[in-house]
């Protein structure tokens, strides 16, 4: 009786163990995880501390902004007017372009932000679907975005264009309709659809041990190079011959993360991955504007539309300074330029990183440093992604920067 109850309590105790051993060592991982992103922050600061801008080489001025920003209004966000505006500022932000929801009772491009708030230039957009199932972001919006989901994607695109504004694919990869319009361009990175694919049990144990300390950098374990729609740009650009703008879009909605809530809904642990501040610090739309014009609502839809903008992904560095254009001329991404003028390319970057230029899409070369230069060897969309090789996993071969294409005819 005894040695049987005794045994019992062996196993009991064994069994407490082991579970206690597995809850140790199921948390080996996600310890080392917060130790990468330590040692990536680290070298963040170290390239950040090697940062050179020669901002005198190039005919254009570098604004930074975001592209692809609900608000309230839409519905599914709960951000506030103040929030966004104090986000846009805590990141320098020169512009903010909003693509709210349409709303059957009220046009929300006419109720959202729009012009200077507190420095920062902001444009009131919508984002609509179209009867063909394509997600178009109006730039700006329209007062009859509620009806439009009637539309096709092309009679959007018409009247956008009639009224001498911008109408981009969000979403590349949902439909294919879309490549057979004249969109202005695609939105080739979303940071929500990246967002969205985390697995949240690990995400929930992520943030146990590293939301604290390094709220931002839990954005480098998840982001990866988006590549179908990056993919699909190029195929589409090649496959046509016309052009076609790369942006990205934020999407912020402030309402993507984990949440531990108990009975009564209290949240007792909240990672948010989105909320604005955050959003807008990891990847932008840098626009180039011709030095001496200033940045406005018409400056800023003119630098869009004729592609003079890239996309970076900004937590990794600041990219303002970045350039990518056609020697001896002011030929910039977005451009022609004639095969038979022997153009020669220069790349400038702020930061020591490795450019790869593409040509339809195909890397053809690259290059390390600064500055550096690359000569076609053919017709072609030429368009260069650049890495930064110091960076540790999980940074490790993704791009830093990705530029609009020089039109080679
Ligand atoms: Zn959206």
């Amino acid at each position: 009786m005894r040695t049987r109850l005794a045994g019992r309590l062996f196993m009991k105790r064994k069994i407490l163990l082991a579970i206690l051993v597995l809850a140790v060592v199921s948390q080996i991982p996600f310890a080392f995880r917060r130790y990468r992103l330590r040692r990536l922050k680290n070298t963040i600061q170290q390239y950040a501390s090697q940062r050179v801008v020669k901002f005198d080489a190039t005919e254009y001025v570098d604004y930074k902004g975001v592209i692809h920003v609900h608000s309230f209004l839409g519905g599914h966000s709960t951000g506030s007017f103040s929030e966004l505006i104090a986000a846009a500022k805590a990141n320098q932000l020169d512009f903010v372009i909003m693509t709210e929801h349409p709303q059957a009772e009220f046009d929300t491009s006419a109720m959202t932000l729009n012009g200077s708030h507190a420095g920062v230039l902001f444009i009131n957009g919508n984002e609509v679907a179209t009867a063909n199932g394509d997600r178009l972001l109006l730039i700006p919006g329209s007062s009859n975005a509620a009806t439009m989901n009637t539309q096709s994607t092309q009679q959007i695109i018409d009247q956008q264009k009639a009224t001498g504004g911008l109408a981009f694919d969000a979403y590349p990869s949902e439909s294919t309709n879309w490549q057979s319009t004249n969109v202005d361009g695609v939105e080739v990175y979303n940071l929500f659809t990246n967002a969205r694919s985390i697995n949240r049990v690990v995400t929930f144990f992520d943030g146990l041990w590293s939301y604290g300390a390094y709220p931002d950098l839990m954005f480098g374990n998840f982001f990866a190079r988006p590549t179908e729609n990056i993919t699909r740009w190029d195929q589409t650009i090649a496959g046509s011959n016309r052009k076609l703008v790369a942006i990205a879009g934020n999407d912020a909605h402030s309402n993507v993360g984990v949440s531990l809530n108990d009975s009564s809904g209290n949240q007792l642990i909240g990672i948010k991955l989105d909320p604005y501040e955050r959003s807008f610090r990891t990847v932008r739309t840098h626009v180039l504007i011709k030095q001496g014009k200033p940045l406005t609502r018409e400056s800023l839809i003119e630098a869009l539309s004729l592609g003079h903008c890239y996309v970076s992904f900004d937590l990794f560095g600041d990219a303002s300074g970045f350039y990518f254009g056609v020697k001896q001329s002011d030929r910039t991404t977005g451009d022609d330029v004639a095969f038979s003028s022997q153009p020669r390319f220069a790349v400038l970057t702020p930061l020591p990183g490795r450019a790869v230029l593409l040509q339809n899409g195909i890397a053809v070369d690259q290059k390390s440093g600064t500055s550096m230069e690359f000569s076609p060897d053919g017709v072609g969309a030429y368009r260069v992604e650049v890495y930064l090789d110091g960076l540790p996993s999980p940074a490790t071969g993704k791009p830093w920067i990705i530029s609009n294409p020089i039109y080679v005819r």
